[in-house]
């Protein structure tokens, strides 16, 4: 389904409209008032966008940096070119280890390659420790419609009815947000002292070290990266990072950037295994899945620089309206409209880099720079367009190719409207253009009138 036509389904739905619109007004709020506080924000920024740019430029040469420090630190790597490979190595880490559960730290690399689902088809349960991503797991049919905030679609009357009917079945957990919360907890809580496999994502990798970072707000992270016996993490190939230094930079630029905070509640790092500390079996999953496609291309290769923050879906209009739902990719808002296009190609997913006004607020907000509306204009240019906008670009060039065709076309122009002030769109089939927007009305005189003039 086209953007377009979910964005419409989506546009219906005032609950939805409402507990987005509220959601994204505070965090955005939130966010200003927390990148006020640093005088050197601008710098900062530019730092992110160069130490991202240094990396995409040496990636081979990283990932084979990290490959040798992970393995050195005890810690076993995996390559996997695409989803299904990931979720193959995963399956046969867990099923090794007698595991027909395992837990998972919030990750979207493990459901851009749907690896729930394809965990459920070996007879493996991936249970999601994330509070808002458990609640998107427990609602059958619902799926997550935003980076960081998974349930954002979700008020707190509706979690709870939620709760009472799934995790806390026969209780009645008020209005409260820490009792419905500690619902959650409870019902985690023997999961993690039960379950020998867990899972992760990465927010970092660090090529020097070997280290792995992830950062979270619930602790659930920290609870599934050091009590169960195996630990395996999926990371996409770009979220490598040179030098440990880096993190300087980025563990300011994203927890500013995505819950305006000045740190994360929970920054777990670990180098693979320790003898009496965390889990006793390290898998790092490094996934390709188009990531190196995109690398190739020289405009839309910022997307890679991506720190997952969630400030251009905060400050998106058109995301403010429509959800993360209508975007149809596990990445929404202003990112995944420039780079679910790219990871599937253009072709299969055309109508997202329009699903965009174009402001310039994504860029504006983006802590590592990533010109997204270049980007869009770039993949536009690269969607399959309509038969009749080609007929009429094809038509617009050859007049404006020959100058007396074209100043008939502006004396045509001029005398359509005069004869035509009823209606300001264009005839059919070209009223679809017309009917969000107004047609500029030709000027009074032309260019070559009033040169004539002179
Ligand atoms: S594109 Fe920029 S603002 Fe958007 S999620 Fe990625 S890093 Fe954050």
């Amino acid at each position: 389904m086209s953007f377009q036509t979910a964005a419409r389904e989506t546009l219906q739905d005032s609950q939805l409209r409402r507990n987005i619109g509220k959601a994204t007004t505070l965090i955005r709020a939130k966010r200003e008032r927390a990148v006020a506080e640093l005088p050197d924000w601008e710098a900062l920024r530019d730092a992110g966008e160069a130490i991202k740019a240094r990396t995409m430029a040496t990636l081979p040469e990283q990932l084979e940096r990290l490959e040798a420090a992970v393995t050195h630190a005890g810690g076993i790597v995996h390559w996997a070119r695409d989803g299904a490979e990931a979720n193959a190595i995963v399956a046969q880490i867990a099923r090794a280890n007698g595991a027909d559960e395992v837990i998972k730290v919030k990750s979207l690399a493990t459901d851009e390659i749907g690896m729930n689902e394809a965990l459920e088809a070996s007879g493996i349960h991936a249970l999601e420790t994330d509070l808002a991503e458990l609640i998107v797991q427990l609602t059958p049919g619902d799926k997550q419609s935003h980076i960081l905030v998974p349930a954002i679609h979700r008020n707190r009357a509706e979690i709870r009815t939620l709760f009472e009917h799934t995790i806390a079945k026969g209780q009645q957990l008020g209005n409260e947000a820490s009792a419905i919360a500690e619902a959650a907890r409870v019902h985690l809580r023997a999961k993690f002292l039960s379950v020998p496999v867990a899972v992760s994502g990465a927010n970092f990798a660090i090529a020097d070290t070997g280290a792995i970072g992830v950062v979270e707000s619930e602790g659930n992270g920290r609870m599934c990266l050091t009590l169960p016996r195996v630990l395996v993490t999926l990371m996409g190939i770009e979220k490598v990072l040179p030098a440990w230094q880096d993190l300087e930079v980025f563990l300011q630029l994203l927890p500013r950037s995505s819950t305006a905070e000045r740190m994360n509640p929970y920054t777990s790092l670990w180098t693979g295994v320790r003898e009496g500390d965390g889990p006793r079996e390290f898998h790092l999953v490094l996934l390709d899945n188009g990531r190196t496609d995109v690398l190739a291309d020289e405009v839309g290769r910022q997307a890679l620089h991506c720190i997952r923050c969630s400030a251009c879906l905060n400050v998106c209009p058109v995301y403010e309206r429509t959800g993360g739902h209508a975007y149809g990719s596990v990445y929404p808002g202003p990112i995944g409209a420039v780079l679910s296009p790219q990871l599937t190609g253009v072709a299969d997913n055309a109508s997202l880099p329009y699903a965009s006004s174009l402001c310039g607020a994504c860029f504006d907000a983006c802590p590592v720079k990533i010109d997204i509306p270049s980007i869009l204009v770039h993949l536009r240019n690269q969607a399959p367009h309509p038969r009749t906008e080609a007929a009429v670009m094809r038509a617009a060039a050859a007049t404006m190719a020959r100058p007396k065709l074209y100043a008939r076309a502006q004396r045509a122009a001029k005398a359509a409207r005069i004869a035509g002030r009823r209606g300001r769109g264009l005839p059919p089939p070209l009223n679809g253009w017309t009917a969000s927007r107004d047609l500029p009305e030709p000027p009074q005189q032309t260019f070559r009138d009033w040169w004539r003039g002179r």
